[in-house]
């Protein structure tokens, strides 16, 4: 099986001027694609060549096929979370939010200071727990929380290639900008789905 380019679910400058069209098409356009060559070229006749992201993710041992599968499920993930259209925190994710951070702003906090103190490069997510708790979670390099069990809903990348075109070394600037592009309907609704599905 080979892997294929996730779509890019909006145009390349329609989350500018937060995110500009040259970060996206070097983020999306470039990194990805690379991504996506790598874990093609590296899968190719082995055990893994027909297996789809979720389950080379979870059984790969550690190393160069799994990371890549893991960075191609990761930004799959980040740009299916960002939208040119954001709206409000839905009232049922709200309530969610209070009751395991105990206010939005607690949460906003706990988010964004996980993703600023990352140390290198990495991904920030928020996860529900089998006990169906969410919980901010940093992961360096390609982590990915369905190896844990845990049910991811956003992901924040904090590789410097995400920000450094539009915010240099201001990463508490880009973390701003993604908390403003976050498409709240879609982690409001992957919160209600069963823990641990299939994704992509
Ligand atoms: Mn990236």
């Amino acid at each position: 099986m080979k892997h294929l380019m996730p779509p890019l679910p909006y145009a390349p400058s329609a989350l500018a001027p937060l995110l500009s069209e040259e970060t996206i098409q070097y983020h999306y356009g470039k990194h990805l694609q690379t991504y996506v060559d790598n874990l093609n070229k590296l899968a190719e006749g082995t055990p893994y060549a027909d297996m789809c992201l979720e389950l080379i993710i979870t059984t790969a041992p550690e190393g160069a096929l799994r990371n890549n599968a893991a960075q191609v499920w990761n930004h799959t993930f980040y740009f299916d979370g960002l939208t040119p259209t954001p709206k409000a925190i839905p009232a049922g994710l709200q309530k969610q939010l209070c009751a395991d951070f105990g206010t939005v702003e607690a949460f906003r906090t706990a988010l964004q200071t996980a993703a600023a103190g990352l140390f290198g490069s990495g991904w920030t997510w928020l996860v529900l727990d089998a006990d169906c708790h969410l919980r901010v979670l940093p992961l360096s390099n390609a982590g990915n929380p369905l190896r844990l069990g845990l049910q991811p809903l956003l992901t924040l990348d904090v590789w410097e290639h995400a920000y450094y075109i539009d915010y240099r070394n201001r990463r508490a600037d880009y973390l701003e900008a993604l908390w403003q592009l976050t498409d709240w309907e879609r982690v409001a609704s992957l919160s209600q789905r069963p823990p641990v599905g299939l994704y992509y």
